[in-house]
């Protein structure tokens, strides 16, 4: 089964319009082509579904997929249609007619690659089936499911461990992002890989900055918006620890006008699709969500991860973070903590029933504590954790290598170290003409991006867009999975003339060209001749204008709180802002009596870094709200310094 470079490299352009493969990825290929036992440790992002999608297509036998969620399955499935790929998915949506359809199509030899749950593999008479099927290799995605060593152990999972037992002659290949060398072993282990070919990927992802901040449960939100205006017109991730933080969160940006979505387990199922389906498509930028959003979310261009609560342990963050920048550019991880989460770390910590299971939680919770903590280089640490030694001390693309990012400037930072110098990168230059292809992915092996020329036009951009959103709706598929962000942008770089410069674009293989080609270089045409995108109408700060509205008519805060169905510490965070735009004038009976001077006078003593201290230099009856409105009228009167972005 052999292949030289050439059959490689040839599937590679043909099908998915690469023109070079990503560190380790020809490796791994060439394995599974050799029927070798392989185990994969790549980041999220590095390209692993390739790795066993190639050889599956070279091979002309199907390979097996066994992946945990339906979601991810389904949206590779249509990926590979997009590139002319046979591919199809077993699952319990199906109705028995259509899966049944499925499986005789298989046991003809008609896919090159089947995707499957734990649960339906090892279900009934799956087995005795599958002898049927001219499977080429089992692939094992998200393996590190398998161990209870792992963050993530998934019951179903063990199940796995029966297929050497049942194809003894067929290779397994494991693919995990996630991985301690102990959880390594285990995969190994519990899949009885014989000898495997392992490849392990640098963990340190260059494209990503990562941002670690402790703040205060008062100026988490404000932290939030600041930084989230610098990714305007992007698409972000915000996690927020609990269901009803994640409300609260998103009530909050609406006040701050700045839309954003709700995703989490206690959703209903039809609601929950949809806002993903919103956000999946760029019609809301950012989604706020529970852990239970993103496995199996593999949208390329996400500008920023934002965490709100310290994750259980190293693994999670690294994973959750990751799904930042999956497509090679320049992308930001926010980690802003509190206190307080050590408390709702060691109640789940507690509540954890089994012994051992209970200490290696313990053990985890103890880890992220000091990365949160440390002053050291996140990537480093992040890389020692998994077991890598990189050479070097310092990334310069953390926010302990001198990359804190303005909207934190005037923060205190932790450990009170004294103020970092400037910045070197500017914080996420995500826009399209910017931050082209500027390093390569992993370390010095990667082989360099090729480099676009053109500046590329930001109306162009939108004007391809919006031709792409359209062929979404009409294929009824998210933007991505038509072409890539990274694809639209070299397209307005290069702006393809014909077919055969069209297929120079990364991203754009054969059946791409065939299906799209035509139009998308008529559309190319057209914007040369004129033609631009509608215009989008412009979302008006609507929870604002409502409570101005509402204070115009003389309501009290719990009134309008009452009216507008939200948070009365909301209401008064959205009257700050207006007070501090100086929209409004801050008005005295809002305000305890007698608090505004003692207030004043603390922010004066004490700046207005931290809200608690000047809490604590005035009498009790003087509430957070009362400073809040305070310190807002004294920004917009120019007293103290205002706030950024
Ligand atoms: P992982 O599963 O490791 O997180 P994916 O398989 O989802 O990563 O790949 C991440 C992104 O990288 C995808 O958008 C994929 O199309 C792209 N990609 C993978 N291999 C290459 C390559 N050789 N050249 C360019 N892009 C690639
Ligand atoms: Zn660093």
């Amino acid at each position: 089964m052999t292949e030289n470079i050439s059959n490689l490299a040839d599937a590679l352009r043909r099908y998915w319009g690469y023109h070079e493969f990503r560190p380790k990825q020809e490796n791994v290929i060439r394995s599974l082509l050799a029927a070798h036992d392989t185990c994969v440790v790549m980041p999220t992002g590095g390209g692993k579904s390739l790795c066993y999608q190639l050889p599956a297509v070279i091979s002309g036998r199907t390979a097996v997929v066994v992946s945990p969620l339906i979601a991810l399955m389904q949206d590779q499935a249509a990926q590979l249609a997009q590139m002319g790929i046979p591919a199809a998915v077993i699952n319990s949506t199906q109705s028995p007619a259509e899966r049944r359809q499925v499986m005789e199509k298989a046991a003809r030899g008609e896919y090159r690659l089947l995707y499957l749950s734990p649960e339906r593999l090892a279900a009934g008479n799956t087995f005795e089936w599958l002898a049927k099927v001219p499977v080429g290799f089992f692939a094992v995605d998200e393996a590190h499911c398998i161990s209870e060593w792992g963050h993530e152990f998934r019951p179903d999972y063990r199940l796995l461990s029966r297929l050497r037992g049942s194809f003894a002659t067929l290779p397994i290949a494991a693919f995990t992002a996630s991985a301690t060398r102990q959880v390594r072993h285990d995969i190994i282990k519990q899949l009885q890989m014989r000898t495997p070919d392992c490849y392990i990927a640098s963990f340190h992802r260059q494209n990503l900055c990562y941002v670690v901040h402790e703040c205060e449960a008062r100026t988490q939100m404000e932290l939030l918006v600041r930084a989230l205006r610098q990714y305007a017109g992007e698409s972000v991730i915000v996690y927020s620890p609990t269901i009803r933080r994640v409300q609260e969160t998103v009530e909050y940006l609406e006040e701050s006008g700045i839309a954003a979505i709700p995703y989490h387990a206690k959703m209903e199922t039809p609601m929950r699709r949809q806002n993903q389906e919103r956000w999946m498509s760029d019609e809301v930028r950012v989604l706020v969500g529970t852990i239970a959003f993103g496995l199996g979310i593999n949208k390329p261009a996400v500008r920023a991860v934002i965490h709100l609560s310290l994750p259980p342990s190293i693994e999670q963050y690294y994973q959750e973070a990751g799904r930042a920048g999956r497509d090679g550019r320049p992308a930001d991880c926010v980690l802003l903590w509190q206190k307080q989460d050590h408390v709702l770390l060691g109640y789940f910590v507690g509540k954890i029933s089994d012994e051992t299971e209970r200490e290696r939680a313990s053990e985890r919770k103890r880890v992220i504590s000091r990365f949160a903590d440390s002053s050291g280089c996140r990537h480093r640490q992040i890389c020692l954790h998994f077991g890598e030694t990189p050479k070097w001390e310092s990334c310069g693309n953390c926010d302990n290598c001198n990359a804190r990012p303005e909207w934190l400037k005037g923060e205190r930072k932790r450990a009170e170290l004294p103020p970092v110098a400037a910045r070197k990168r500017t914080f996420s230059r995500a826009s399209f003409a910017s931050a082209s292809l500027e390093g390569p992915l992993f370390g010095e092996e990667a082989p360099r991006g090729r480099e676009a020329t053109a500046e590329a036009d930001p109306a162009l951009a939108e004007y391809l867009r919006e031709w792409r959103r359209n062929m979404a709706r009409e294929n009824k598929v998210p933007a991505y999975i038509i072409l890539h962000d990274s694809t639209l942008e070299e397209l307005c770089q290069r702006r393809p003339a014909n077919f055969a410069e069209l297929k120079q674009v990364a991203g754009i293989g054969e059946k791409k060209a065939d299906v799209y080609g035509a139009e998308i270089l008529q559309a190319l045409r057209n914007f040369g001749g004129g033609a631009r995108a509608a215009p989008v109408v412009a979302r008006e700060a609507a929870p604002a204008e409502q409570t101005l509205r509402l204070l115009n008519e003389g309501r009290s805060f719990e009134e309008i709180a009452r009216i507008r169905a939200r948070q009365l510490s909301t209401v008064v965070c959205t009257v700050a802002s207006l007070v501090e735009s100086g929209q409004i004038k801050l008005d005295a009976k809002w305000i305890s009596p007698d608090a505004q001077p003692l207030i004043e006078a603390a922010c004066l003593k004490q700046g207005v870094e931290r809200l608690k201290d000047i809490k604590d230099a005035v009498p009790p009856y003087v509430s957070f709200e009362d400073i809040r409105l305070v310190v807002a009228h004294m920004r917009a009167e120019n007293r103290i310094a205002a706030k950024m972005a």
